[in-house]
């Protein structure tokens, strides 16, 4: 049975979409269709600017509530997402190759979680009364700052909306959403939630498309301030527009960020958390450590370690429970990966594991390990977005901070250390917006978010609420 959609979710239920083209699911693990959603034209995207317009500039509506207000509605939104929590994973899962386990976690749990804690932010969130220094004083609030265009990628895609739209509806802005096409089905589902939680009219809007679509929402006249996730070629487009609008935008873009193995630690005993850190969700996550730094003292044992771990890896359908890895999008995704593993190759990389395709259906690749990689090769520096891990030589510390912070990216990482503290003081060395000690894992009250060509600005957060607000100064006692 496949899941078919016919309208869009706009002005707060389902609207008739303007133009009759459709966007076809396919299952990366079974080739086969498995959805379809309408796909959002120009004149859509004018719908919902317009309907998210209305809710935001009603003076008695969304922006104007009491922020306790906004958090019950957020609290009641949040419920109906973990109705359809398991659906929502199996969605992802059958979308996107995403381990179900995994999806389980990251997309059936985390967007209720962030909506409780932003609504929960907002509405303890105090006006700031500064003493002045020419006297007087002055009260600094917070105001929402518009209709928010958010734009978001297909490989963990409900988790990223809501690090954008819960702090944008808990600050009071309204949203337009434009999912990837390769996800649209659990988009379509979390509008379901949000009309059962009757969410007002306007207040969040879903229409699905592709890059020019994108674009289109970007340049609209009716938007106050782009949210986008993606790759770092689409987030350099919207940046140019976006500066000459003076919009304001956050980009959250790509990575190539580093597992630095330093001589002092036992891989072999924290080898899920080094899993969880460098090749989750199929290689797909823009944070995850895929060079891995090695010590030339324990280069051959570290390179075992490794390559033994990628060989362990379950690879396969995504919905079943022991799944560890999934096929990659799309097609093209999966070319794209094996092309990078044919450069690493011939730049003069040693693949120690994997490199092939395991079996003939769905766009899988094996778990790939590449050793004897320079810092200069093209597997070094660019993201590749796959299950492929280049390890790198390194001599002393100082040699392997240089190699870490030499990339035009800078997001998440790791350190891998016996000694915690050693490992803290390390990661203050490594130019990047976060990074773990012995693993990785987002915490949703610390920011998360780039520095170079992985991004601009912060989600996560009380930084990631800030994003959807303007500070106002109020002079008072002024003479
Ligand atoms: P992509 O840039 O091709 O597409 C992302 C989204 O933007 C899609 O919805 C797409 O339709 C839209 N889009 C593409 N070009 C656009 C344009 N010029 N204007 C407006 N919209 C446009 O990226 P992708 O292949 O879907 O996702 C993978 C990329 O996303 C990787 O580079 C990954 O690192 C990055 N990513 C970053 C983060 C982060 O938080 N930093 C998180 C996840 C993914």
């Amino acid at each position: 049975m496949t899941i078919d959609y016919q309208d869009l979710y706009v002005g707060g239920g389902w609207s008739q979409p303007a133009g009759d083209s459709v966007i076809p699911v396919i299952s990366p693990a079974t080739e086969e269709r498995i959805g379809s959603v309408p796909e959002g034209t120009e004149a859509d995207i004018d719908s919902a600017v317009t309907s998210a317009r209305i809710a935001f500039d009603d003076p008695a509506g969304w922006a104007a509530w009491e922020p306790a207000q906004r958090a019950r509605a957020l609290e009641a939104f949040a419920a109906q997402l973990q109705e359809r929590g398991e659906e929502t994973a199996r969605r992802v899962s059958s979308q996107n190759g995403m381990p179900i386990t995994l999806a389980r976690q990251f997309e059936a749990g985390f967007p209720a979680m962030l909506l409780l804690y932003y609504g929960q932010l907002v509405a303890n969130q105090l006006d700031d009364v500064r003493p002045g220094m020419l006297g007087g004083s002055t009260v600094v609030t917070k105001s929402p700052i518009g209709v928010v265009g958010a734009i978001v990628p297909w490989n963990v895609p409900q988790a990223i909306t809501f690090l954008k739209i819960a702090p944008a509806l808990a600050a009071g802005c309204t949203v337009v959403l434009k999912p990837s096409p390769e996800t649209v089905l659990d988009a379509f589902l979390m509008a379901e939630a949000a009309i059962a939680a009757g969410l007002p009219p306007g207040v969040l809007n879903v229409v699905p498309g592709g890059r020019e679509l994108g674009a289109y929402l970007v340049s609209h006249p009716g938007i106050d301030k782009v949210s986008f996730t993606g790759s770092t070629g689409a987030g350099r487009d919207i940046a140019r527009t976006c500066g000459e609008l003076l919009r304001p935008v956050t980009l959250e873009l790509g990575g190539k960020s580093a597992a630095i193995v330093l001589d002092d630690a036992q891989l072999s005993e924290n080898l899920e958390s080094f899993f969880g850190a460098t090749l989750l969700n199929n290689g797909q996550i823009c944070w995850l450590g895929t060079r891995v730094l090695a010590p030339r003292s324990r280069y051959a044992e570290i390179v075992d370690t490794i390559t033994a771990l990628a060989k362990g890896i379950v690879v396969g359908d995504p919905l079943a429970e022991t799944t560890q890895m999934g096929p990659l999008v799309s097609a093209r995704q999966r070319d794209r990966v094996e092309g990078f593993i044919e450069k690493g190759r011939s730049d003069g990389g040693r693949i120690t594991t994997g490199g092939g395709r395991p079996g003939d259906r769905g766009w899988f690749v094996e778990p790939t390990i590449v050793a004897d990689v320079d810092p200069g090769h093209t597997i070094a520096r660019e993201e590749i977005f796959g299950p492929v891990l280049s390890v790198i030589p390194y001599t002393d510390e100082a040699e392997a901070v240089a190699i870490a912070n030499g990339s035009n990216y800078g997001l998440g990482g790791s350190v891998w250390t016996a000694d915690p503290e050693r490992g803290a003081r390390f990661a203050r060395r490594i130019a990047t917006g976060s990074i773990g000690v012995n693993g990785y894992v987002n915490d949703p009250t610390a920011p998360f978010g780039g520095i170079k060509s992985s991004g601009m600005g912060r989600e996560l957060g009380p930084e990631g609420l800030s994003g959807y607000q303007y500070a106002k100064s109020i002079y008072l006692d002024v003479r």
